[in-house]
């Protein structure tokens, strides 16, 4: 991939911002088992990184995907998972069938809020009886005169116990499976809306998680972003951009991770020698940095087509697969030289471990990008 200054720039801009802004809090948050959303996003808003792919006439700055890539893969410098997921939740994976299908008037009132950092997003599609199968959620959506009123539940909604509003995926008809939701954007106080849980997690700890329920809930039928029926193919074009993103994000806290182990196994001695100085350790280390590199490889290759204006479905989900993929071992095999000290809650390569465990599962399982890929290799055999 080709960078320019203004790539550089903004890899400066957010070293600069999670040095004094974020990685000094982080142990707190995490802690808090939450982080202020909205202070954080303000400022990112102040600095124009919340829209950096968004329309100028919404306060983005219309650059490429590349430019989200970049972002993406700079937020690994913080020093959790939590806060770039949320982060990524407001640019790439709530906001992107807005900005592309929302109406001028929703784009003023949801978009431009969100692109300034004075409105926090989620992204509502899983629910209780459905997360890897969208078509089969459960949530409506049922006309009523010029209102659309909505029943259901979501369940595991990053950002959702401090949004302002939801991107929200429901069944607006009887039609087929694939050609009867639609995306909703739903203000976060309306009445009917219920915070019904905040889910704890065995990572991501600063990340709020919550089960969001929805009785009789009034939105305008105008709230719907594009046409009617088309929100799960909205929803999967969506997804293109939140999986390139979350295996962009991945990468720098995989280098960091094995830069941590290096560092830590050079110091520590045992049998008379550094950690690090014993083959089995350097040779592996070595590896994993291959693995990461290739990594980053393909998620620029993918980028590249993506910009280029391909059908980037597969590429995005075997660099989802490979992220997450990685986001297992590395951690996992970096661990193991700390002996005992990384199986302690605090230590920075735990936290990786934690953290990383979710993207196998989230945002399309691994089981899942397997099903895509193979289906553009011809191999899935059809469903009878
Ligand atoms: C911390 C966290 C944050 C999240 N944030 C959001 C969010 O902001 N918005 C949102 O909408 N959702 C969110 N999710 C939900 C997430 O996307 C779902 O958990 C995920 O899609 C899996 O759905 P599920 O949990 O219902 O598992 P299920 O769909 O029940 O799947 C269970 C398992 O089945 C396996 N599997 C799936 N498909 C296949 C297949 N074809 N063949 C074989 N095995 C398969 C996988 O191993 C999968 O893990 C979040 C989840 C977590 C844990």
């Amino acid at each position: 991939m080709q960078f320019t200054h203004e790539h550089d720039e903004i890899r400066r801009t957010l070293k600069r911002f999670i040095a004094d802004e974020i990685n000094p809090h982080v142990d707190a948050w995490e802690a808090a088992e939450q982080f202020p959303a909205h202070e954080v996003f303000k400022k990112l808003g102040d600095l124009g990184l919340l829209g950096l792919t968004k329309p100028a006439e919404s306060g983005g700055m219309a650059l490429d995907y590349s430019y989200s890539v970049v972002m993406a893969e700079a937020l690994g410098d913080i020093d959790c998972g939590a806060v770039p997921m949320a982060i990524g939740v407001q640019t790439d994976m709530a906001t992107p069938a807005l900005a592309r299908f929302g109406s001028d008037a929703l784009r003023r009132d949801y978009l431009a809020p969100a692109i300034a950092g004075d409105h926090v997003a989620c992204i509502g599609v899983s629910e209780p009886g459905a997360g890897s199968d969208v078509a089969a959620i459960r949530t409506t959506a049922r006309k009523d005169g010029a209102d659309y009123v909505i029943n259901g539940a979501k369940m595991w909604i990053t950002n959702s116990l401090q949004a302002d509003w939801m991107c929200l995926l429901a069944n607006t008809s009887e039609a087929a499976a694939h050609k009867n939701k639609s995306l909703i954007v739903v203000p976060m106080d309306t009445p009917g809306i219920t915070k019904a849980k905040k889910i704890r997690k065995i990572g991501m700890m600063a990340s709020d998680t919550g089960l969001i329920h929805f009785d009789d809930v009034r939105v305008p039928q105008t709230n719907r972003i594009g046409e009617e029926g088309l929100g799960f193919t909205y929803q999967m074009q969506q997804f293109q951009e939140e999986r390139l993103w979350a295996a962009a994000n991945a990468i720098e806290g995989l280098s960091r991770c094995i830069r941590l182990t290096a560092d830590y196994a050079r110091e520590r001695s045992i049998f008379g020698r550094s950690v690090l100085d014993h083959q089995v350790v350097h040779y592996k280390l070595a590896e994993l940095k291959t693995e990461v590199e290739a990594l980053r490889a393909l998620v620029y290759l993918a980028t590249e087509k993506y910009v280029a204006g391909g059908d980037v479905t597969e590429w995005a989900s075997m660099a989802k697969l490979k992220s997450c993929r990685l986001s297992r071992l590395v951690p996992d095999a970096c661990m193991q030289y700390w002996g005992g000290m990384g199986y302690t809650w605090d230590n920075p390569v735990s936290r990786f471990y934690r953290d990383g465990r979710l993207g196998s599962i989230a945002g399309g399982a691994d089981e899942v990008m397997l099903g895509i890929i193979a289906k553009y290799m011809h191999t899935l055999p059809a469903r009878g």
